[in-house]
């Protein structure tokens, strides 16, 4: 009996972080390169028998990677920047990604819409591309080793491309025809390796909004790659959105498989009958490489059942959606979740079953299931039910303000800004380029150590108090020697922004294991959103009047948005994401409402993730756009006109976005634009931007000081653009990577830039 699974990478951390361990050691040179080797060995064996005792049968080999795939790629091209031509192995690898004492490293960027990153290939005309197989090769044979023929894994070369930069100016796609070749002899390397062998191209970008000078380069490419070798099947994969136009264009090549993702790209159902004529295979990704909810294994085979339809049934192979590198290992290690919530989550390892059970099911039919799977269904069908009905997850209460919520036609403050700012000024009395910080100041190892105690229960909860506010009263002791003119409290209670809200609202779990690789061997914990928001009490009023008590000066209340608290979570998949950010919204609004009755003037609202929850494609921006901005004016909505709202969000891309970022109304935006100089600001001027802008005026991702004339240069720069009066003068972003020592000296030095800057202008 056939069993088509398959699976489109696997996760290579370590399931207790073993891959980031060793090479932070290494690095630290605590180890040799020999123990990367052998760690890397065992997991890259430890992953191929979890997903062979699972039953899967399509198994990735080069899934693996000590840094990045796309770093990879880069080695496996030979596409190496001319600053590190004179290094070797390993040795360039991580230079390459991290840099060294000499030489900067290659710049690191999201993986489409998700929080891996990867590193951004530099490119030129003068490359000269050679092949190294030897990784993909090796990796290979390893498998094979073990009894596992595997399918190969490989960044398509029109991806690559689409990921790289040109160091020389220019179109990176020009150089397809120089990677090509590359590309050819690496299958004809690959064919020696057995009879028949599997390769699967990943292809992501084909789910965005190519226009027809990209598309009509997939042809051709591909054409010339599957004449290779008979021996060799090419499989084309793409995920996280669909991919429509470039299925019908790969359809008419002969690739032997197409991959797609039926979750995040539900239209591909409108490619099927393409595929069909061609009688290609169809994988189908219908179990979710990005969430950690179980699948509803009933709903999967109702899918898979439309698509057979049109789709022969023997040219379909149950996959997931994506890699499952974007969800964490195994639950083995979750001891302390509630089991209720538990029992409705499906890791890596997990999904393996799943993928296994519903292709069993599929193509075998449920009465030939065995004991245990049948079992295994049972249980699959029970979790889904009552996680449906849990009264963890529906609050009525949660409901009826929602509604209440619904009938709102308009979700403005009260006033006009013009109106606002007139009275906030009356009020506020700061000067213009008033100067500010982000929020954060340095976390030190003694204030991380007080959390972590207080958290493990080893130090009474007076003792974390008095520890947290001796800093807090040291921080604004500094910002008032240092005469910033709008004072933050410098969050020292925050591990994280995210996370110290998902701690104290209902509706969110925490894991202990949960971690999933966000770049190198940095990985991140995201928390789960799995039932109805809503706020039990005040979250950060206690600490922000306390501060406030401390000084005469004006302190800013410190919050972070709906939207950036959704996109860095894992989130509920029962409803949509715009519903879940609305509930956040509504307890955000009610935060601010307890600040501004505390007598706190001035609130920022951080909405850092804005950015990354932007859609794939075109066409679902403008729905994006409207519920992203909708909750982040629910959010502030409670606050009066005279308490003045400030929103800081990092990044330096607003081309695309700055009218949406003008309708969100905030009073005041801070944002980062110290390496770029003025440029970003011309933005905000040619769109005639009204609020007030705080432009970073200077990078706090690096431990150098600025000098006075330095931010004179860069504040000079900004009054080219904008006025005084519409001007904050502010770092780029929160301080709390940096060191005391830099952070002091950095902030009066900006200080006395802006001193005599007033006195000049
Ligand atoms: N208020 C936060 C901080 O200063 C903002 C962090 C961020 O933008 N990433 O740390
Ligand atoms: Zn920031």
């Amino acid at each position: 009996m056939s069993v088509n699974s398959y699976v489109v990478g696997f996760p290579r951390i370590g399931e207790q972080r073993e891959l980031k361990k060793v090479l932070e050691s290494f690095w630290a040179k605590d180890c040799s390169f020999d123990d990367v080797k052998k760690v890397a060995s065992d997991l890259k064996k430890r992953h191929w028998k979890y997903q062979k005792d699972a039953g899967i049968e399509f198994i990735s080999s080069n899934d693996f990677s000590l840094y990045d795939n796309v770093l990879d790629t880069c080695i496996l091209l030979n596409a190496i920047p001319k600053r590190f031509k004179n290094l070797k192995n390993e040795e360039l690898y991580f230079s390459m990604a991290r840099g060294n004492d000499s030489t900067v490293a290659m710049e690191m960027t999201k993986w489409f819409n998700t929080n891996y990153h990867y590193i951004v290939p530099e490119l030129s005309l003068e490359d000269e591309y050679k092949l190294n197989a030897t990784k993909i090769v090796e990796e290979y044979k390893e498998a094979k080793e073990l009894g596992i023929k595997t399918k190969i894994n490989i960044i398509g070369p029109i991806t690559f491309l689409a990921l790289s930069k040109r160091v020389d100016r220019g179109d990176t796609f020009e150089l397809l025809n120089k990677i090509l070749p590359i590309y050819e002899e690496l299958l004809k390397e690959l064919e020696k390796l057995d009879d028949e062998i599997f390769v699967q191209f990943d292809e992501p970008t084909f789910v965005k909004d190519n226009d027809s000078k990209i598309l009509s380069l997939i042809k051709p490419a591909y054409d010339r790659l599957c004449e290779v070798s008979k021996n060799i099947k090419v499989v084309v994969t793409t995920y996280f959105e669909h991919s429509i136009e470039a299925t019908k264009v790969l359809v008419n090549t002969p690739v032997w498989g197409i991959g797609l993702d039926f979750l995040y790209g539900e239209e591909n159902i409108q490619a099927l009958e393409d595929i069909s004529k061609s009688n290609k295979k169809l994988i189908a990704g219908i179990v979710d490489g990005r969430n950690i909810w179980k699948n509803d294994i009933q709903t999967s085979l109702e899918k898979l059942s439309n698509i057979s339809k049109t789709i022969d049934k023997d040219n379909l192979i149950v996959s997931s959606s994506c890699s499952l590198l974007h969800t964490p290992f195994t639950l083995k290690y979750e001891e302390k979740l509630q089991d209720e919530i538990k029992d409705w989550l499906s890791y890596s390892c997990e999904k393996l079953e799943e993928i296994n059970l519903i292709s069993k099911i599929f193509f075998n039919g449920v009465d030939n299931l065995k004991e245990k799977e049948l079992l295994d269904l049972e249980k699959n069908i029970k979790s889904n039910f009552e996680r449906k009905h849990s009264n963890l997850i529906h609050d009525e209460n949660v409901q009826k303000r929602i509604n209440v919520i619904n009938s709102f036609e308009n979700f403005s403050r009260d006033g006009s800004f013009q109106e606002r700012i007139k009275l906030q000024k009356e009020i506020l009395k700061y000067k213009d380029l008033a100067t500010t910080t982000i929020g954060s100041f340095p976390q030190t190892p003694e204030v991380r150590k007080s959390r972590r105690d207080f958290k493990n229960a080893t130090i009474s909860k007076e003792q974390y108090l008095k520890d947290m506010k001796n800093y807090i009263d040291e921080c604004i002791a500094f910002q008032e020697d240092c005469d910033l003119e709008v004072l933050v409290h410098g969050e020292p209670e925050r591990n994280d922004m995210v996370e110290y809200f998902g701690e104290q609202l209902k509706g969110f779990a925490f894991s202990q294991n949960g971690w999933v690789q966000s770049y190198g061997s940095r990985c991140v914990k995201p928390p789960f959103i799995f039932g109805d928001i809503s706020r039990p009490k005040a979250m950060t009023v206690d600490w922000i009047t306390y501060a406030q008590s401390k000084t005469k000066k004006i302190m800013k209340g410190m919050l972070t948005g709906p939207v950036t608290i959704l996109n860095w979570s894992f989130v509920r998949d029962d409803i949509p994401r715009s519903e879940i950010s609305k509930q956040i919204a509504i307890a955000i609004s009610d935060e601010i409402d307890d600040l501004q009755k505390a007598g706190i003037k001035i609130i920022q609202v951080d909405e850092a993730a804005f950015k990354e929850g932007y859609p794939l494609r075109n066409e679902k921006i403008k729905d994006y756009e409207n519920w992203a901005v909708r909750d982040f004016k629910i959010a502030v909505s409670s606050a009066k006109k005279e308490t003045q709202i400030h929103t800081h969000m990092c990044y330096s891309e607003f081309n695309d976005i700055i009218k949406t970022i003008e309708d969100m109304d905030a009073d005041v935006i801070s944002i980062e634009t110290a390496r770029s100089g003025n440029e970003l600001l011309k933005i905000f001027k040619k769109v005639g931007y009204k609020q007030e802008v705080g432009p970073g005026v200077y990078d706090i991702h690096s431990p150098r000081v600025p000098s006075v004339e330095e931010m004179k240069t860069q504040i000079k720069l900004l009054l080219k653009v904008l006025p005084k009066e519409q001007l904050w003068i502010n770092p780029d972003c929160g301080l709390k990577t940096r060191k005391w020592k830099e952070t002091k000296q950095s902030l009066l030095n900006m200080v006395e830039a802006v001193k005599q800057i007033r006195a000049e202008y």
